[in-house]
C-alpha cells in the first residue's frame, strides 16, 4: 500500500476529531497543514503534532514530504484548492460537498482523471459496518425488489459546529450541502441507482440564521423505487435511521447515519426478525485504507469523485425543488 505523507488544507473540526488519527492509524504521516490565519494554523499544528504550517497553498504544494491532500475547508474553497492540488501532481481527499455547483465538481474528476491522480470524495458512511452489511444483504436478494428507502438524518447540530453552516450560504452553509449530500450518496450505494427526480420542502426551523435548517424531500428513482428523507440540524432526540424496503423483506437501521462505527440492523420478513451483524471498524480509517489502495493502482477509493459529483447533483435538484416549489429533474453534469 502506499505511504501517504499527507498535506492538510484547512485547519478543521473534521481533521482534527476524526482523520488525523485516522491517517495516522492507516500508516500515514500528517506533515503539514494549511490555514487561512497563521496563528491558528501554529495552534493547530502544535495541538496536532503536525511538523510545520503554512498560510501559502503553493508552499504546501511544493513540499517534497506532501504527496496527497486531504481537503476540509469550507466548501467554496474545496475546488480552486483541489485544481492546485491536481496541477501539482498530489493525491486528493476532498470532503463533501466537493463544490458549489455540479459543474465545478465535475471540472474537478476530469482534471484528476487527466492528470492521473487518485480523487476521491469522502462520504464515510460507505465505510461503515452497518451498512456494508445492509448491502450484502439486499444484493443476496433478502429484500427481493426494493420498493422504497426511507432516509431518517436530521440531528442536532452540536454547537461547536454552530457557524458557518447557519448562517453562510456563500460558504456552503445549510443543512442540504451538508447532509443531503451524504444521504443521495448512501442511496446510491445501496441501491445502485441514482434519483431522476426530486421534490422537496425546506425551512428555517430554529437554528438557522439565513440558510436551510431543515428539508424533507421525496426522490423517483429510475427502477421506479421511492425515495424518502428527512435531514435537519435541530432535532434533539429523534436518533438516525436508514430502511430498505422490498417484496421480500424490509432492513430496519437504526443510528446508522453517524460517524461511529455503532448502530442495530435487523431484517423484517416472513420469517420474522434476525439481527443482521457487522464490523465495527473505524469508518474514516477504511476510507483512507481504500484510498491509499488506490493510489497505488489496486481498486478505487471507497467514494470516487464521480460518487461526489453524484451526490452534489442530488442536493443541488432538492434545494431547487424546495425552492421553486416544483418537480425537478436532476442533472448529473452529464458525467
Ligand atoms: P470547520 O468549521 O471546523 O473548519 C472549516 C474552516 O473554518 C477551516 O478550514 C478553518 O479555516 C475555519 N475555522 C475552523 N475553526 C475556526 C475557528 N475557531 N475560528 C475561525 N475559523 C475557524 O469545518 P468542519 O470540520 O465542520 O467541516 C469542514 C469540511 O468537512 C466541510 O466541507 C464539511 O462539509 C466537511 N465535513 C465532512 C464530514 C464527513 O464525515 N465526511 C464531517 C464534518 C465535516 P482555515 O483552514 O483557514 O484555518
Amino acid at each position: 500500500m502506499a505511504q501517504l505523507k499527507w498535506g492538510l488544507i484547512g485547519a478543521s473540526n473534521i481533521a482534527s476529531g476524526h482523520m488525523i488519527a485516522a491517517m495516522r492509524a492507516t500508516g500515514g504521516s500528517v506533515n503539514t497543514v494549511l490555514s487561512s490565519d497563521a496563528a491558528r494554523g501554529i495552534a493547530y499544528a502544535d495541538e496536532n503534532d503536525i511538523p510545520h504550517s503554512t498560510t501559502d497553498l503553493d508552499h504546501l504544494l511544493a513540499r517534497d514530504d506532501v504527496n496527497a491532500v486531504y481537503i476540509s475547508t469550507t466548501n467554496e474553497k474545496h475546488k480552486d484548492q483541489a485544481l492546485a492540488a491536481i496541477a501539482a501532481g498530489k493525491h486528493v481527499l476532498c470532503e463533501k460537498p466537493l463544490a458549489m455547483t455540479v459543474a465545478d465538481a465535475v471540472a474537478m474528476v476530469r482534471a484528476a482523471q487527466a492528470a492521473g491522480v487518485t480523487f476521491a470524495t469522502n462520504h464515510h458512511l460507505r465505510n461503515a459496518g452497518t451498512h456494508l452489511a445492509m448491502r450484502e444483504a439486499v444484493q443476496a436478494g433478502r429484500v427481493g425488489e426494493v420498493q422504497a428507502v426511507r432516509v431518517f438524518h436530521a440531528v442536532y447540530l452540536p454547537e461547536h459546529l454552530q457557524g458557518w453552516r447557519l448562517d453562510n450560504p456563500a460558504a456552503g452553509g445549510g443543512v442540504i450541502p451538508d447532509i443531503v449530500v451524504h444521504d443521495a450518496d448512501t442511496v446510491r450505494f445501496h441501491l445502485g441507482e441514482d434519483p431522476e427526480s426530486v421534490v422537496a420542502q425546506d425551512s428555517v426551523a430554529g437554528l438557522g440564521k439565513g440558510v436551510e435548517d431543515s428539508v424533507m424531500s421525496a426522490w423517483q428513482m429510475p427502477s421506479g423505487a421511492l425515495v424518502q428523507t428527512h435531514e435537519g440540524f435541530t432535532i434533539r432526540y429523534a436518533g438516525s435511521g436508514f430502511e430498505i424496503h422490498g417484496s421480500e423483506g424490509s432492513i430496519i437501521a437504526r443510528n446508522v447515519m453517524t460517524q461511529q462505527p455503532i448502530g442495530t440492523v435487523v431484517l423484517r420478513s416472513a420469517s420474522g426478525e434476525e439481527a443482521i451483524s457487522y464490523s465495527d471498524h473505524n469508518l474514516y480509517e477504511r476510507a483512507l485504507t481504500r484510498f491509499a489502495e488506490a493510489v497505488s493502482g489496486n481498486g478505487a477509493p471507497a467514494a470516487t469523485g464521480v460518487d461526489g459529483v453524484k451526490s452534489l447533483a442530488v442536493a443541488a435538484a432538492v434545494k431547487e425543488a424546495a425552492t421553486t416549489g416544483t418537480r425537478v429533474t436532476v442533472d448529473y453534469g452529464g458525467i
